[in-house]
């Protein structure tokens, strides 16, 4: 079983529509309940904290989308996340996707990006 572009869409939509890892998997075919779980998670899926039906309108996007974006320190006690509300399937807010683009496409950035704020 192979994971081409479009079973990983069908994966998406359904796991998207609430259907259990067992009914993705027998839909997809040729692939286990397991393999099916392993896949979400590694496309970043398997946070939905919706397991049995989909709740369709009554879900408030933004409470549980903020920028994850670390400020500070790691070891420091003023250590925190941005915490603004974050862009749609993106863990940071708009400025700070901007920075870390910025970063990925220049890694000359990276160093100082910290600071930079
Ligand atoms: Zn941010």
């Amino acid at each position: 079983m192979e994971w081409t572009a479009e079973r990983v869409e069908l994966l998406k939509e359904l796991w998207g529509e609430g259907l259990s890892a067992r009914q993705i998997a027998e839909s997809l075919g040729q692939i286990t309940r397991n393999a099916v779980i392993g896949k979400a998670h590694r496309l970043g899926l398997s946070t939905r904290t919706v397991p049995s039906k989909p709740i369709i309108g009554t879900l408030n996007p933004v409470t549980d989308r903020v920028c994850q974006w670390p400020i500070g320190d790691p070891g420091a006690s003023d250590f925190h996340f941005c915490g603004k509300q974050s862009s749609v399937n993106r863990p940071y807010c708009e400025d700070h996707c901007m920075q870390a683009y910025r970063q990925t496409s220049d890694s000359n950035v990276k160093a100082v990006a910290g600071a930079k704020r």
